[in-house]
C-alpha cells in the first residue's frame, strides 16, 4: 500500500486514526476523508475473508474477489486524501491534550485526536486435516455468503461447535442433501429430533481427516473409516475479537471479553471507537462497511461539536476582552 500523494500523507498527527483497513476500517475512512478530516488507515492487509474466492451478499460487489474490494476501496479513500499505512499497531496510548498515541511494530508513533479499531477478528479452526486447506474454498462457515454457491449439493455440517446444530438446521434451506457429522460434542436428544425431522442424517465423529484433490473438496473421512461423500462442508469457527490494540485502555466488554459500544460504535472511552467483526462477529461485508460509516458520521459530529466549544470559549473570551478594553477605554484587541 503506497497511498496518495497528499498534505497528509507524511504528518504523524491526525484527527482520526483507523486501525485495520478492511471493509468496516476503508468505510469509516472514506465518510471521514470527504468530512475533510486528516485521516490515516493503518492496516495488515490480512482480511478475514482473504481465502475465498468471492465475496458475496454485498450490493453491486456481489461476486467479486474480496481483495479486488479492498483494493478499489483504497484507492477511493486515497482519492480523497487519506494516508494508508501498511503497518501493524502494536499499542495505542493516552497522550497530551487528550490525545492518542498510536504505536505501529515498526517503531513508528501516530497520534490522533479519535481512534476507530477495525481489526477484524481471528478464525481458529480445528485440527482436522484438510480443513485449513479448504478454508474458504469448499469449507465454510456462513451460510449467507456461499450457501447459494452450494445450493442443491450435498454438504456436510462438521460438529465442532456448540453452534454446529444450528449451522446445519440453518443449511436445510439451501440444500436437502445436508448430513451432520459430531465430531467431538455429542448432540443433545432435542438436536437430534430436530435433525431428524430436517431429514438431516447424523453420524458419530471424530472426523478423521477431509479429502481434496486438486484444490476441491471430495469426501469427509470419518475415524472408523465410513466416508462422506460431498462438494461442501461447513464449520463454525473459534472467533476472537482482534482487539490487542486497546488492552488498557478501560474499554468496557462485555461477559465474553468482547469490546461494549453504542449504536454508532462509541466504546465507553471517549475518542475510542469500534466497527466490524472486532465488535459484532455476525457482521459481514457490507455490514461492517455500514458500521464504518455510521461511526464516521458521528466520530465527526462529535469532533465538530469538540470544535465549536473551543471556538466558543475563544470568541466568548475575545468578547470579555473587548467589552473590557471598551469600558477602559483603550483600543480593541486584534481578533
Ligand atoms: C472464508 C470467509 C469468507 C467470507 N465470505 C464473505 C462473503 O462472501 N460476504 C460477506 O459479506 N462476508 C464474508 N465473510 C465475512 C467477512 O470476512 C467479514 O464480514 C469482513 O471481513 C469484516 O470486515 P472488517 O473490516 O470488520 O474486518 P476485516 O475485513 O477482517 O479487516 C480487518 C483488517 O484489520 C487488519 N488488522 C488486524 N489487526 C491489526 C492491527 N493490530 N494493526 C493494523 N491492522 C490490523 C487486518 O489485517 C485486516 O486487514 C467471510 C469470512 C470468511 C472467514
Amino acid at each position: 500500500m503506497t497511498g496518495a500523494h497528499n498534505e497528509t500523507q507524511n504528518r504523524t498527527s491526525y484527527d482520526v486514526i483507523v486501525i485495520g483497513g478492511g471493509a468496516g476500517g476503508l468505510n469509516a475512512a472514506l465518510v471521514l476523508a470527504r468530512a475533510r478530516r486528516p485521516v490515516a488507515v493503518v492496516d495488515a492487509g490480512e482480511p478475514r475473508n482473504a481465502p475465498a474466492a468471492h465475496m458475496h451478499s454485498f450490493l453491486s460487489r456481489d461476486g467479486v474477489p474480496p481483495l479486488t474490494v479492498l483494493e478499489t476501496g483504497r484507492a477511493e479513500v486515497a482519492r480523497y486524501g487519506a494516508a494508508l499505512v501498511r503497518g501493524r499497531v502494536d499499542e495505542v496510548a493516552p497522550g497530551a491534550d487528550g490525545r492518542y498515541l498510536v504505536r505501529l511494530d515498526g517503531g513508528a508513533t501516530l497520534t490522533a485526536r479519535h481512534v476507530v479499531l477495525a481489526t477484524g477478528l481471528r478464525d481458529t479452526l480445528p485440527e482436522i486435516p484438510g480443513v485449513q486447506a479448504m478454508w474458504g474454498k469448499d469449507v465454510h462457515f456462513c451460510p449467507y455468503c456461499h450457501g447459494y454457491e452450494v445450493r442443491d449439493r450435498p454438504i456436510v455440517v462438521l460438529g465442532v461447535h456448540p453452534a454446529s446444530a444450528g449451522q446445519a438446521l440453518l443449511l436445510r434451506q439451501w440444500s436437502r442433501d445436508v448430513q451432520y457429522v459430531a465430531h467431538d460434542r455429542p448432540l443433545t436428544d432435542e438436536e437430534r429430533e430436530r435433525m431428524d425431522a430436517r431429514g438431516i442424517n447424523v453420524f458419530d465423529g471424530p472426523v478423521a481427516t477431509l479429502l481434496h484433490e486438486e484444490g476441491r473438496l471430495r469426501a469427509v473421512e470419518l475415524a472408523d473409516g465410513r466416508t462422506l461423500e460431498c462438494s461442501a462442508a461447513f464449520l463454525f469457527p473459534e472467533m476472537t475479537p482482534n482487539d490487542a490494540a486497546f488492552e488498557g485502555l478501560g474499554c468496557e466488554q462485555d461477559e465474553q471479553g468482547w469490546l461494549v459500544t453504542d449504536r454508532a460504535g462509541r466504546t465507553s472511552v471517549p475518542g475510542l471507537w469500534a466497527v466490524g467483526n472486532v465488535v459484532d462477529p455476525r457482521a459481514q461485508a457490507v455490514s461492517a462497511a455500514g458500521m464504518g460509516a455510521a461511526a464516521a458520521f458521528a466520530l465527526n459530529h462529535d469532533l465538530v461539536d469538540e470544535e465549536i466549544e473551543r471556538d466558543l470559549a475563544a470568541h466568548r473570551a475575545r468578547t470579555r476582552a473587548d467589552r473590557s478594553s471598551k469600558a477602559h477605554g483603550e483600543p480593541a484587541p486584534a481578533a
